[in-house]
Parts: C-alpha cells; sequence; structure tokens
C-alpha cells in the first residue's frame, strides 16, 4: 500500500466505490450525449484521474479540450480568486460541452470556467460534472448537472486531489489528518 495513506484520517471512497460511481456516470453521459457533438472540457490538474476513468467508459465519440486552472494555491480553503491559464479559448461553435472537475466547493472554479466557455467559445450548451460535491453552503447561483458523491465540509486528498502537490497519486479518497495541515486556521 501507498505509504501516504497514513496521513489519512480515514477513506472516504475506495477504488471500487470510485469505479462503480464512474460506470454510472458514464451510462448517463453516453446517452444524454449520443448523437450529439461532445466536446469535454477538463479542468487540470486535479481531474486528471476523473478524467481518464469516465472517458474510457464512455460509448459515444467526443474531444477532449484541457484547461489548466488553480483556485487553491497549495491551503485547503479557496482564496476565491480562480486563475484560467490559456493564451486563446478554443473555438467550441456546434458543440455540447460537458465540463469536469474534480470537486466542487464554493461552485467559484467551475462557475468561472462556464461563464468564460459561454463568452468566449460559443458552445451549444455547457453543462458539468463533478466527481465530488460538497455539501455546505454554496457560494454561487449553479450546481453540476453529474455529481458522483455527495461530501461533507472536509479537506479531502487522493485520486487527482492534492494537498501542497501530493497525494494525487493515492488511488482512493480520503480525509488528510490535521497535523499534516501545516496551517488549519488558514
Ligand atoms: P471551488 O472553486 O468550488 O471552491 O473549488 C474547486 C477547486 O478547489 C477544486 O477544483 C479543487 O482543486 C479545490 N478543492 C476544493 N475542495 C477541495 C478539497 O477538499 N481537497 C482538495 N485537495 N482540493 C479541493
Ligand atoms: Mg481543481
Amino acid at each position: 500500500m501507498n505509504d501516504a495513506t497514513n496521513d489519512l484520517e480515514r477513506i472516504l471512497f475506495h477504488e471500487d466505490e470510485i469505479n462503480s460511481r464512474l460506470d454510472e456516470l458514464a451510462e448517463c453521459i453516453s446517452s444524454q450525449y449520443d448523437k450529439r457533438k461532445l466536446t469535454v472540457v477538463s479542468i487540470m490538474n486535479g481531474s486528471l484521474m476523473l478524467t481518464s476513468d469516465l472517458l474510457v467508459r464512455l460509448k459515444i465519440a467526443f474531444d477532449l479540450r484541457c484547461l489548466n486552472v488553480e483556485s487553491y494555491y497549495g491551503e485547503t480553503k479557496s482564496i476565491g480568486e480562480v486563475y484560467i491559464n490559456v493564451k486563446r479559448m478554443p473555438n467550441l461553435s456546434g458543440s455540447h460541452v460537458l465540463v469536469i472537475d474534480d470537486i466542487f466547493d464554493t461552485g467559484r472554479t467551475l462557475e468561472s470556467v462556464i461563464e468564460k466557455i459561454n463568452f468566449e467559445c460559443n458552445p451549444v450548451s455547457v453543462s458539468s460534472l463533478t466527481l465530488l460535491k460538497k455539501k455546505k453552503a454554496r457560494k454561487v447561483n449553479l450546481i453540476p448537472d453529474f455529481v458522483g458523491f455527495e461530501v461533507d465540509d472536509l479537506f479531502l486528498v487522493g485520486y487527482g486531489l492534492d494537498y501542497k502537490g501530493r497525494y494525487r497519486n493515492l488511488p482512493m479518497i480520503g480525509e488528510l489528518k490535521r497535523e499534516i495541515i501545516t496551517n488549519p486556521s488558514s
């Protein structure tokens, strides 16, 4: 087992639970976008594992774009600013867009990305999918169209989610021990 699992307080979702939920989500997406031109926009880096594991399950054709977005800067609370690091957004005219992110917390990341796609890319429609969604009160007027699991307001790592660049390669999702977090009040 990966040594980094010792840094977890508890495991919320094991690999097999994640995989069976991805089977269900892929089924929904494959039927919803059947015979439509689909472009998946994946928010990097957090949704790297999710994107690849979800996309291999799709039974339909699609195009893939990745956007480099930063919203956390290594601490465990959102600073409320979202940086979309792209020189030029793609032209998505004629495409139904599905934006994929690892986790929906305040919702600002997804909101900013969807706004930018709507304003700059001319899509037919934009929907969104997150593997995790925190149950706490949202800061934005948006909820993802597809959600893997609802979770309590904890700081989670694994399966793409990092703390200061670590833990992304854990195959499960878990709560990070509080003593690992250097400055819990930030
Ligand atoms: P939002 O903009 O919805 O507040 O935050 C979304 C982004 O913040 C996610 O893409 C993810 O990168 C990061 N994030 C939110 N909650 C967590 C969490 O519990 N753990 C980790 N590692 N990142 C999180
Ligand atoms: Mg992210």
